[in-house]
């Protein structure tokens, strides 16, 4: 059966990751469809060192990965079911994340439009429950299916079974590296709701009525926003955020309040605060420092930039200075929101 399958040899992964790291694959293979995933699945290159890459938008490679690197590529978005103002797609692994909204917005399917333009693919959106703008994937997510790399079974998994938490899930825990997500099923809404809260979505369309809101309008704001705000990955390769932002106790916030003023935080839903990495990297003297081919992006200090030519280790040496600064300053580690393999 595996004869089926089209492995390549010593594969450059350049333009698989958007840091741009010229790094190499010992085998690497395209799954483009179902009947092939279920091949690879039963085959001998599934009991291989796996890793499992969408859009390569959250991935440090450190090294050349001396394994098979599964590339999703297959498509495909369906209206599965609908039921009173809820709509139930289902979304092939390899979609890019941001067809999938451009998809929804269309249709007015509300309740993704904050998400659009993040970089990846949907079957990846679960791992690290992304977010952007006040809505994350856990508020949309119905469903998971895919396979266990260890027990070769088909499984569904439910969003509460996912254990999605602040850019975090199962997958990152107890299923890491260990789950291939092939499908995911959203739930989103065809009556008008919009989540606005985020300032610059609040000082934008606040005032507004719902009534005359456009979903297009929404999604094309946040699309701008983000355009001016984060670099280019085709320009200045990077992942996006670097760090999780740190989250503290009240009794801890106010201490750092103490000596430091304007320290910038935000409440949660669990009554704790939320520190803005950025800012911390901010006053850490981080932002813009070039060092080698490495530095913080000039205008958002938690995204780190490859100016061209940087490593994965020198991209990691980098983050562990910022570490080391913040530790040393605010007595907070800092913990990567970027997958470092
Ligand atoms: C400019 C920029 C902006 C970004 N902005 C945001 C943002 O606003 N919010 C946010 O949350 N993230 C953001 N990110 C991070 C990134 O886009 C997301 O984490 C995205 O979900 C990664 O998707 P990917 O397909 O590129 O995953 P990859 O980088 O390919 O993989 C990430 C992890 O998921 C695993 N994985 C990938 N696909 C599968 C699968 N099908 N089954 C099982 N495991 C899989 C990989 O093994 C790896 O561990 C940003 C990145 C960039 C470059």
């Amino acid at each position: 059966m595996s004869s089926k399958l089209l492995i390549k040899e010593n594969h450059s992964l350049l333009t698989y990751n958007t840091f741009n790291l010229d790094t190499t694959a010992r085998r690497f293979i395209e799954l483009t469809n179902s009947e092939e995933i279920e091949c690879f699945i039963q085959s001998e290159f599934a009991n291989n060192r796996i890793l499992i890459l969408g859009g390569g938008s959250n991935l440090l490679l450190l090294n050349d990965f001396d394994g098979i690197v599964v590339h999703l590529s297959n498509k495909g978005i369906h209206v599965i079911s609908e039921s009173g103002d809820d709509v139930i797609i289902e979304c092939s692994a390899g979609e890019i994340c941001d067809d999938v909204v451009s998809f929804c917005v269309e249709n007015k399917f509300y309740g993704i439009e904050n998400l659009a333009l993040i970089p990846g693919t949907i079957g990846a959106a679960p791992i690290q429950n992304i977010g952007a703008y006040g809505v994350e994937i856990k508020d949309i997510l119905q469903s998971v299916e895919g396979f266990d790399l260890i027990t070769r079974e088909k499984r569904i998994l439910t969003v509460s079974e996912c254990e999605l938490d602040y850019r975090s899930s199962i997958f990152k825990t107890n299923l890491k590296g260990r789950f291939l997500i092939t499908k995911v099923k959203l739930r989103l809404s065809r009556k008008k709701k919009f989540h606005l809260n985020y300032r610059a979505l609040n000082e934008k369309f606040g005032r507004r009525s719902v009534d005359i809101i456009r979903i297009e309008d929404v999604s094309s704001y946040i699309k701008k926003i983000r355009t001016e705000k984060l670099p280019d990955y085709k320009v200045l390769g990077n992942a996006g955020s670097f760090f999780k932002n740190p989250e503290v106790s009240p009794e801890e916030l106010s201490e750092l309040k103490n000596q430091h003023h304007d320290i910038v935080s935000f409440a949660t839903s669990a009554g704790t605060y939320k520190i803005a990495a950025g800012w911390l990297i901010e006053e850490c003297g981080f932002k813009g420092k070039r060092i080698g081919n490495v530095s913080c992006y000039e205008k958002q200090a938690l995204v780190i930039v490859n100016h061209g030519g940087a490593t994965g280790k020198e991209i990691k040496e980098y983050s562990e200075r910022i570490q080391g600064a913040v530790k040393n300053k605010f007595g907070i580690i800092l913990m990567p929101e970027v997958n470092i393999i």
